[in-house]
């Protein structure tokens, strides 16, 4: 049969095939799933950043792992097919796309794997990785009062999406990404076979399907560590005029050990305007918190830094416990006292506090429409050049969005795995979630991250691109630096001819395997 799929595909593109023939196609590959054609309207032709659109030849809905597995033995055995897994395709530059390729929906195998264990006393989940996030969250502490430790500020992203990049939020300065925190992978290589890996077993399939963009596997079940799931959680919001200030409080926080810190610690910057999106009205967390600008010293320049913290606690715990752990924490920082927003949520309604903010963009049309990214590490060597002239002069007036930066601790990687940082113990992530109405003002902004990517590689910065997107080969190779030639073996082992991801445009499809 896969014979015949070759035979059908062979020497064609996208457009060359009627959507008839995505019933030949269906036979050809005998899968349990089905099979549906490409075309540039359907869901696989698009991402959330809303920059890019290609047409895929068919986007496939698997029933599971050796659906997958068939899918990519049959691209193998053309000349030019490519295969995309697409997680919730909340990339940002088509990372998820295959043009005239096969697009794998790994939403549909979501419920195949949800399997609780307790290896050595400690607990662990096995999900699919298509399944969501936001799912394994509900599932892990409804059923079992357990969660992962580590995760993204927004849920509706997948496990093997995320562990496709790193996955990092506001507990990764204590537990590290989510690529630290899970122990074993069942990946379908490039070459269709389907692996389990772990740290000792098929370990350079393990560190290198983490962070690997998609370019060594596609993960199809993670085994993800978890933790007892805490009731409540104290989530506060406090002020500073000075980002020196700022950066040495959130670094002092992320340095203490566990039960001297706050769990999170996250931050970001905001406009020092009464602007409703990217000035003062952005900080409170609840509608009856006042943001009082009278507060704010004259000394104050264009932008103000905030520092979002948040502390697990127990219903069993009194109300007076819990103000005196959290008075304890604040009282070494450096805030505007009188600039400080507290709420008490409970644990998932705080991890899904992003849905909200969703939920409010769909119904304004901003959720749909482009969004020009930006996410960079950056050490903390460079970050205050960074501040002084991106955001306090380029980004004054903000980004029609959250401007978030906070500190990471390089020593919670695994440096085996395929993330690529900056150097350095501590370094910073910066993103910029620009929501921008369509128009010619996307590419301006897409022009304006450009200039920013410019002049930190002008002024010598130390960082890196997170959920990194280049053109071309030299700007990859650029990017994994010492990295590189590890990267390029694993691939040669792992997807000789360049099958799949194809949309991180990173090595060229290739008829032959390379020795
Ligand atoms: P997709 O966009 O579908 O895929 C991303 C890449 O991974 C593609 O190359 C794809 O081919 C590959 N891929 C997908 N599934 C698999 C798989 N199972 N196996 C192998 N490769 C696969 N990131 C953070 O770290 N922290 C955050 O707080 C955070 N917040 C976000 C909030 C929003 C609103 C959005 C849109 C994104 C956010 N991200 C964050 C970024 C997010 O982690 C990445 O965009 C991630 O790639 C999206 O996951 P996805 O499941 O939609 O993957």
């Amino acid at each position: 049969m896969i014979v015949c799929l070759g035979r059908i595909v062979q020497d064609t593109d996208a457009d060359s095939i009627p959507d008839d023939d995505v019933s030949t196609l269906s036979e050809s590959l005998d899968l349990q799933g089905t099979i549906e054609s490409g075309g540039i309207t359907g869901v696989a032709g698009k991402d959330f950043g809303g920059l890019y659109s290609v047409k895929p030849l068919a986007l496939i809905k698997p029933s599971g792992t050796e659906d997958i597995a068939r899918v990519v033995k049959a691209a193998s055995q053309t000349s030019h097919l490519t295969v995309a897994a697409r997680g919730n395709g909340h990339s940002i530059n088509g990372q998820a796309m295959a043009d005239g390729g096969f697009v794998i929906d790994m939403r549909s195998t979501e419920e195949n794997h949800f399997k609780p264990l307790t290896i050595d006393g400690s607990h662990y989940i096995d999900v699919s990785g298509g399944a969501l996030w936001e799912d394994v969250l509900r599932r892990c502490v409804s059923m079992f009062r357990l969660a992962p430790r580590s995760w993204t500020d927004y849920l509706s992203l997948t496990v093997g999406g995320t562990l496709s990049n790193a996955g990092v939020s506001g507990q990764a300065f204590r537990f590290g990404p989510q690529t630290s925190n899970v122990t074993e992978l069942e990946v379908v290589t490039g070459k269709g076979e389907i692996t389990v890996c772990s740290a000792t077993q098929n370990s350079e399939l393990f560190f290198g399907a983490l962070g690997g963009l998609g370019q060594l596997g596609i993960i199809t079940r993670a085994r993800v560590k978890l933790q007892p799931a805490p009731d409540m959680v104290r989530w506060l919001r406090v002020v500073y005029t000075e980002f020196e200030e700022f950066t040495r409080d959130a670094e002092f926080l992320v340095t203490q050990e566990e039960g001297e810190s706050f769990d999170y610690v996250e931050g970001f910057v905001f406009s020092n305007s009464d602007d409703p999106i990217n000035g003062w009205p952005s900080v409170p967390l609840d509608p009856d918190h006042e943001f009082n600008p009278a507060y704010i010293p004259q000394t104050a320049s264009s932008v103000l830094y905030c520092l979002e913290v948040a502390l697990h606690y127990r219903n069993s715990d009194r109300p007076s416990t819990v103000d005196t752990a959290v008075s304890r924490l604040l009282e070494r920082l450096g805030f505007i006292q009188r600039l400080k927003f507290q709420l008490n949520v409970s644990y998932v309604e705080f991890l899904l506090r992003v849905k909200q903010v969703e939920e409010h963009a769909k119904a304004n049309g901003n959720w749909d429409s482009p969004h020009p990214w930006l996410n960079i590490f950056i050490s903390k060597s460079s970050i205050v050049d960074f501040d002084r002239t991106v955001f306090r002069k380029m980004l004054k007036d903000g980004v029609g969005g959250p401007m978030l930066i906070y500190p990471l601790l390089r020593s919670k990687w695994d440096s085996r795995t395929s993330v690529v940082l900056p150097e350095g113990e501590i370094f910073y992530i910066v993103a910029l979630l620009r929501f921008v109405p369509k128009g010619p003002t996307v590419e301006k902004l897409v022009a304006q991250n450009h200039e920013i990517i410019k002049w930190c590689n002008k002024e010598g910065l130390d960082f890196k691109l997170y959920l990194p997107h280049y053109q071309s080969k030299e700007d990859w190779k650029r990017h994994f630096g010492n990295q590189w030639t590890r990267f390029v073996e694993r691939k040669t082992s792992f997807d000789p001819m360049a099958i799949l991801a194809p949309g991180q445009k990173f090595f060229k499809r290739t008829h032959t395997i390379k020795p």
